[in-house]
């Protein structure tokens, strides 16, 4: 069995089985080889059992399995048609995902397309939503980025620049508006601190719920 090793500034030792179900090792920095194998050793078939479950997860929603795919809340149809135009392209009409990519495209070429329809449509929407929020809390920020990333839905820079991660268009608009009102918020308080939340849940009272949701269906959003 394979995993990686990170040494961290810590007390006790995790297992963290991340959404590709590669196995992370987390442990303290003093601790040595042979203690975090035999670790390992012993918590084998938990980890084992771990992988097998974020394995099926990832089949049951990755779009290249199932042909389906999350935007903005709704699992939509991916469908695969050859391409007419001279230009490839993505559409969604009648609740579909039109994919026409060119001749002799592989699976990783149609997940560019995909990724970059994203992309697009994310920067849309999030610019808007964000100029929304900004101007409510009397804010001004830099510039507004959309990426793919493993772990953060957003981030807020010193220098005033918001950065997304491309698979929040899988959540629905209500909990996009989350993260947006989340790192508009850090123009303001940049910290997590008390008048922090005490603002964001003057604007959105159920904002633990869209929290949690991010925290409970993030793994499910897969592009
Ligand atoms: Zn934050």
């Amino acid at each position: 069995m394979g995993y990686h090793i990170t040494r961290q500034n810590r007390k006790t030792i995790a297992i963290h089985v991340d959404e590709e179900a590669n196995v992370i090792i987390k442990v303290p920095k003093y601790l040595t080889l042979s203690e975090v194998n035999q670790f390992v050793k012993k918590n084998e078939s938990w980890i084992k059992n771990r992988v097998h479950q974020q394995m099926v997860m990832k089949q049951n929603n990755d779009w290249r399995m199932t042909k389906k795919i999350l935007y903005l809340g709704e699992y939509i149809n991916i469908l695969i048609k050859p391409c007419v135009y001279y230009k490839t392209q993505v559409i969604l009409a009648n609740g579909q995902l039109i994919v026409e990519p060119a001749v002799g495209s592989t699976d990783k070429d149609v997940g560019q397309l995909i990724e970059n329809f994203y992309k697009k449509e994310a920067k849309e929407i999030l610019t808007v939503m964000t100029q929304q929020y900004a101007s409510l809390l009397r804010v001004k920020y830099n510039k507004i980025t959309v990426r793919k990333q493993k772990t953060r839905w957003g981030s807020c820079s010193s220098k005033g620049n918001l950065s997304y991660n491309i698979k929040i268009l899988c959540a629905s608009r209500e909990m996009i508006e989350y993260i947006v009102l989340h790192e508009v918020m850090h123009l303001k308080y940049f910290n997590h601190g008390k008048d922090f939340w005490k603002s964001i849940a003057e604007i959105m009272p159920d904002y633990k719920e869209r929290m949690n949701y991010f925290k409970q269906f993030g793994q499910n959003f897969i592009i």
